[in-house]
């Protein structure tokens, strides 16, 4: 089976990890600072903080700008389903903004309409979690924009967009945000395992994100409400999670890191050639993006054909996916309310969606039989 996508570990990788295994620490060491060091180097952001997975970090950004019962966090239902769980996990309403139908984003017009509908009521979102899809970076500078005259917090759901750019600049660099979350699952641009990491210009917030990945703890004197019975004084000053990374996989995300550079051209090469190949096909692909860093290949077909191009592929040993059922679409959801077109944009993308594998193994004859088994169906 051709994989959709799979991590690429190399014996750099491994002997990174065995130096930890043989070290003092395995967790709370150094590994762990300094993998977070270089990842701020890489996104240019000011605060960095690696947390135990992806979503970990998207529920830590929502606790850390105090999202709460009665509060409403908006975002888009074509993600996985972390990127709206975080806010219920706060006790938070979730609402959705629809998608592009055509790219998988956040749509601008339905986010400035949903904006002003609710101008009159008591429901505007006290943050915005916007996910750059397939690693195309959305429109933030337009949701920047709404945010300050609208007064909603952002959050970037960067799961997908490690070394992606916006408007030249990483992903990550937060200037256009509040936070922004990476998730470093084995499927994604880099990986530690599990493990993702919070970048935020925000000192405040950055300290507040490292007290609550760590029950709420602190040792900082100037945080407690006495004077410290001694050294090995600490207290709990708010109610936190053990949401730590150790250091056996920081040294492996370090590592990791180091060979983003290739795997990100690795992935763009072949994402250009998939368009190349593909052109004079009646399917649609993404657009090319200057500063996208594809994390997936999705193609769109027709709605009554898509079963059948995706059961053909399967059977030919190729690991396609779809991503993603619309969020609200989930039981879970629909328990809350959520129906079947409350969000055409998003459900018109789910219908024709199929994810073509994408990944840095992927060798160019993988991808030329993927390509004639494609086109074998469509013909
Ligand atoms: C993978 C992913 C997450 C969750 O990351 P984990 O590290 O698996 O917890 C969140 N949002 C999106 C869009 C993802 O793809």
């Amino acid at each position: 089976m051709i994989p959709y996508s799979c991590q690429s570990i190399d014996e750099g990788d491994i002997e990174a990890v065995i130096a930890v295994l043989r070290s003092d620490w395995l967790t709370q060491g150094p590994a762990v600072p300094s993998f977070e060091a270089a990842l701020g180097a890489v996104v240019n952001a000011r605060h960095t903080l690696a947390v135990s997975s992806g979503t970990a970090g998207l529920h830590l950004a929502c606790l850390a700008l105090g999202i709460e019962q009665g509060d409403s966090v908006w975002t888009s239902p074509l993600s996985f389903v972390a990127s709206a769980n975080c806010a219920r996990l706060c006790g938070a309403t979730v609402d959705f903004v629809d998608a592009e139908p055509e790219t998988g984003l956040i749509s601008i017009s339905a986010l400035e309409q949903k904006l002003d509908d609710n101008l009159a009521g008591d429901t505007s979102p006290k943050a915005l979690i916007v996910t750059h899809y397939a690693g195309h970076s959305a429109d933030m500078s337009r949701i920047a924009q709404l945010a300050k005259n609208h007064g909603f917090k952002v959050i970037e759901d960067a799961a997908h967009a490690l070394g992606a750019c916006y408007d030249s600049k990483p992903v990550g660099e937060c200037e256009f945000s509040d936070l922004a979350v990476f998730s470093f699952h084995p499927l994604k641009h880099i990986t530690t395992g599990e493990g993702g990491c919070i970048c935020t210009n925000s000192t405040e917030l950055a300290r507040r994100i490292e007290r609550l990945r760590s029950h709420g703890i602190t040792r900082v004197a100037a945080e407690m409400d006495t004077i410290p019975d001694g050294d090995w004084f600490y207290q709990q000053i708010e109610l936190g999670l053990n949401y730590r990374m150790s250091d056996i996989q920081a040294a492996l995300g370090h590592s990791q890191l180091e060979r983003l550079p290739a795997f990100l051209t690795r992935r763009r090469q072949l994402a250009d050639r998939y368009q190349r190949l593909l052109g004079n096909t009646e399917l649609r692909t993404l657009p090319a993006s200057e500063g996208a860093a594809w994390h997936l290949f999705p193609i769109l077909v027709e709605p009554a054909r898509r079963k059948e191009v995706f059961d053909h592929l399967r059977r030919s040993g190729i690991g396609v996916n779809v991503h993603y059922l619309p969020i609200h679409l989930h039981p879970d959801y629909r328990k809350l309310g959520f129906a079947v077109n409350d969000f055409p944009g998003a459900e018109h993308y789910y219908a024709r969606t199929i994810s073509l594998p994408l990944h840095p193994r992927l060798t160019d004859s993988d991808q030329d039989f993927v390509v004639t088994r494609l086109k074998e169906v469509l013909s």
